[in-house]
């Protein structure tokens, strides 16, 4: 016979059970929601401060999100290459947000764009100014490594 037989226990002991088992299911979406958390978290990491680079001294600096210019975060999400007031030299739209270069050997941070003074426009920085790494080729080609 495999029926089964609980006549045998205590409803107390009965009561145990269930108050054990919903407590294992609390913790264990307590310990889900903890990972869950912490896994966002680091994935946003990036996102919370933004490196910048001034063009006159080359000093890089970090600015919160959240800090930023209303008027630096509408126009660089619509795609245009802004600069910000720096509060390293002074001036106004003097620095460019950076980027870390990816090849290992080199990890400098460089603009993402610059103001060419003798074209009288700003210029994309395609690759690394240091190395000439290119960073979208350089993650195709190290795909998972
Ligand atoms: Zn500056
Ligand atoms: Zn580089």
């Amino acid at each position: 016979m495999v029926a089964l037989d609980l006549g045998g226990w205590s409803d107390k002991r009965k009561t145990i059970l269930i108050v054990a088992a919903l407590a294992a299911i609390v913790v264990f979406a307590v310990v889900a929601v903890i990972i869950s958390l912490s896994g966002s978290r680091k994935m946003s990491e990036g996102w919370e401060e933004v490196h910048f680079l001034c063009q006159e001294t080359g000093e890089r600096f970090l600015v919160k999100y959240p800090e930023l210019p209303r008027e630096y975060v509408e126009k660089s999400a619509a795609g245009q290459m802004v600069f910000l007031d720096c509060p390293k030299c002074g001036k106004k739209s003097c620095a460019a947000p950076a980027i870390r270069c990816p090849n290992p050997e080199c990890g400098k941070y460089y603009p993402r764009y610059y103001r060419d003074a003798a074209a009288g426009e700003v210029r994309l920085n395609v690759r690394c100014p240091h190395c000439r790494t290119v960073p979208h080729k350089w993650h195709r080609e190290h795909k998972g490594g």
